[in-house]
């Protein structure tokens, strides 16, 4: 650099002069003004002018202007390049450490330029001299980079491509013989990718942009079909113009590393009980198969698998019995599903499947209903052979403009909906599904919120006794006073009694207020009768109603005859029945009554329920309001008083149909001709004039 300077300053002055005096005026002239270091030697070796800089860095400290210059240099080398100078005219430049005035030694750039006349004759040397310490550092840095870039490179099996993208030019190191195969190529090989990576790859570079580093795992398509895996990144470099000057790729075979996660995952991802796959690994798996439908617009389906009555199960035969059933369970699926499938258990009894590649619902489908035909077969456990069901719910993706990440609450809202139309079957999602979902959340949430707010009381419906013409009792039926819509009946939030948790929450609410309102009402010497309390499935299932029962009438100080509890028969027939069995006996033994509710609409024979201590039997208000039905009102009344059980109708709106209950010999009778349900207020007034 220094050379070009002062060549240029020089070849302006030579033109101009005339004779050698004229010239060798002008090199002096430069020379005392340089704003560099730098001195005139003329062709006799005497120095002839100095620049300040020269001076200031004391360059020549005891040499005067007509020295002998040759005196400055101490060494061999530079004396001999000088004198070549003078002689042939050739120019010299090289590095030496400096020390000046006993400072630290600098890198000091010296540099002799003959200046020469046409005859070829040297006139004068200028020696110029900078320091290059900086500059020096920065270089020798920049070396010392390199070299450990290369050992870094060495020891970590690193292979770089460099790619110059304007002379096409391309540098390769590195040490894997397969990676190698990389530098062959001029564009970015998609060949040597695995079949399976290169979309993904392709979409990398089409998104590259100049000066961001991508990173990027793939697998090599090897012939011999071992499986190397390699991790890259790439990085498009700018030049000074700002348009993109090189390439440069690291790649590194990490084929170990992937194999050792891979082995964590294992431990990670899989579900122990069943070795499926477990919630993590499905979330993984289901964002592959979005991307997948997301790129290249793939067809994918999503099934939730729910097993019917798990709990149950689980309570009544133990968790031995659950575990084999949900390792049987996985069995199934494995033989249901193709082996491409990911089948995950995503926890307790809830399993999910992905399916991709799909051309039709049908190919979704098909393996959903080989499924079913494998349930359809009984899991032999500790000698007893048990069958079990599974409600099942499927989402297609195939719309391009839905998200795809819908997929898997539309199929859980299948799976609801499977259930809620009596489990045991397969629904594929539909779009008019989701606001009846939406719907029953928020009814939900809304019913959570009124039992805060004690908006939830009970009416009482009178049963009335035929023979005596009396009332023997109330049954109490819930109803939510809300504060906009008025009083709603529970087919207004029946979704609130299905719910395990709001159940349970509500029979609670049932069970205090009824006894509450008994204790007033015996305080006040009002002559009810017994008060009837509906309980729902969930109640059961702690296995302590009995003893939540007897220890609330207990606290109330209410007698055990005052009350009935009302079961209907899919409560007895369900899982759980034993548990459901002994709660009812223990409650009948301590003197609550039971009756058996809407007998007829379930599946259930009298002869079934011979093993339960059932003391009434309310005929459900279809039969008695459906004049067909007669025969079977009939025959249900004369069942039931041979079994010694007294007979409830329900329903009974007008005399005509009272009339002829009298007549078939039912005991007693609740509906709408006596009265409708009324609040706890009305109830003295009403007894008063009863009977009347
Ligand atoms: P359910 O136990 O069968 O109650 C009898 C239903 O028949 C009541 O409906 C009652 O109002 C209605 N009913 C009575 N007489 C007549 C009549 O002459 N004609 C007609 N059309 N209907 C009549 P409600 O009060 O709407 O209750 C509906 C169902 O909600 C109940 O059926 C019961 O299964 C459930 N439920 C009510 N309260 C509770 C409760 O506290 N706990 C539980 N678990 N379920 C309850
Ligand atoms: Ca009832
Ligand atoms: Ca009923």
């Amino acid at each position: 650099m220094t050379r070009t300077a002062v060549r240029t300053q020089v070849s302006i002055t030579t033109p101009d002069a005339k004779t050698p005096d004229v010239r060798m005026d002008a090199f002096e002239t430069f020379v005392r003004h340089a704003p560099f270091a730098a001195a005139l030697v003329d062709n006799a070796f005497r120095l002839t002018a100095v620049s300040p800089d020269w001076e200031r860095h004391g360059l020549s400290p005891d040499l005067e202007i007509g020295d002998d210059f040759r005196r400055a240099l101490h060494n061999a080398e530079d004396l001999e390049s000088l004198e070549r100078c003078v002689a042939f005219g050739e120019s010299f430049s090289r590095y030496r450490s400096i020390s000046l005035n006993g400072a630290e030694p600098r890198i000091w750039r010296t540099e002799f330029a003959a200046t020469a006349m046409e005859t070829g004759r040297t006139l004068a040397v200028i020696v110029t001299a900078r320091d290059v310490s900086g500059y020096a550092e920065t270089a020798l840095k920049a070396e010392r980079d390199q070299q450990r870039l290369k050992m870094a490179l060495e020891l970590d099996d690193l292979m770089v491509r460099e790619y110059d993208l304007r002379t096409g030019e391309i540098y390769c190191s590195g040490t894997s013989p397969e990676l190698e195969k990389w530098c062959l190529f001029k564009t970015d090989p998609l060949e040597i990718v695995h079949p399976d990576d290169r979309e993904k790859m392709a979409e990398l570079v089409r998104n590259r942009k100049d000066g961001e580093a991508q990173v990027f795992e793939f697998r090599l398509n090897r012939d011999d079909g071992v499986e190397t895996w390699v991790r890259s990144v790439g990085k498009k470099f700018l030049g000074a113009d700002g348009k993109p000057e090189r390439l440069v790729n690291l790649f590194k075979d990490i084929t170990d590393r992937r194999r050792h996660t891979e082995a964590v995952e294992n431990l990670a991802f899989r579900d122990s009980l069943t070795g499926l796959p477990n919630r993590a690994y499905f979330n993984r798996k289901f964002q592959e198969a979005v991307d997948a439908s997301e790129m290249m617009g793939e067809l994918f389906g999503l099934i939730m698998i729910d097993v019917d009555h798990f709990k149950d199960i689980n309570d009544t035969l133990g968790h031995d019995a659950g575990d084999a059933l949900l390792k049987r369970l996985a069995e199934m699926l494995h033989a249901a599903f193709r082996s491409g499938d990911t089948v995950a258990r995503l926890g307790g009894d809830e399993f999910a499947v992905i399916l991709r590649g799909l051309h039709s619902e049908a190919d979704m489908m098909r393996p959903v209903n080989a499924l079913q035909d494998l349930l359809r077969r009984p899991i032999e456990h500790g000698g007893r052979s048990f069958s079990v069901s599974a409600s099942i719910g499927a989402a297609l993706h195939g719309d391009p403009d839905a998200d795809p990440h819908h997929m898997i609450k539309n199929a859980d809202i299948a799976l609801y909906r499977a259930k809620d139309e009596g489990r045991n079957r397969s629904v594929v999602f539909d779009p008019s599904m989701r606001s009846a979902l939406e719907q029953r959340v928020e009814l939900l949430r809304d019913v959570r919120a009124a039992i805060a707010a004690n908006e939830f009381v009970l009416y009482y419906q009178p049963i009335v006794d035929i023979a005596s013409h009396s009332v023997s009792g109330f049954e109490a039926l819930m109803r939510w006073d809300h504060p906009e819509q008025g009083v709603l009946t529970p087919d207004r939030f029946l979704a609130a009694f299905e719910d395990q948790d709001l159940s349970l929450k509500l029979g609670d609410m049932a069970f205090e207020t009824a006894l509450k309102q008994m204790r007033e009402w015996l305080d006040q010497g009002v002559e009810f009768g017994r008060v009837a309390v509906n309980i729902s499935a969930a109640q059961f299932r702690s296995g302590r109603l009995a003893q939540e029962v007897q220890e609330r009438l207990a606290r109330w100080n209410v007698p055990c005859e005052r009350l009935t509890i009302e079961v209907t028969e899919n409560v007895y027939m369900g899982w759980g029945s034993e548990m459901v069995s002994d709660t009812v006996r223990q409650l009948h033994r301590a003197g609550v009554m039971i009756a058996l509710d809407d007998f007829g609409t379930g599946y259930a024979s009298l002869a079934n329920l011979r093993q339960f201590p059932i003391d009434r039997l309310k005929i459900d208000k279809s039969f008695v309001q459906n004049a067909e039905d007669a025969a079977i009102v009939k025959a249900v009344i004369t069942l039931g008083s041979s079994m010694g059980m007294k007979v409830v109708a329900e329903g009974v709106e007008d005399q005509g149909q009272l009339d002829a209950l009298a007549d078939y010999g039912c005991d007693q009778i609740q509906g709408y001709h006596f009265s409708r349900p009324m609040p706890a207020g009305m109830v003295p007034g009403f007894l008063e004039g009863f009977g009347r």
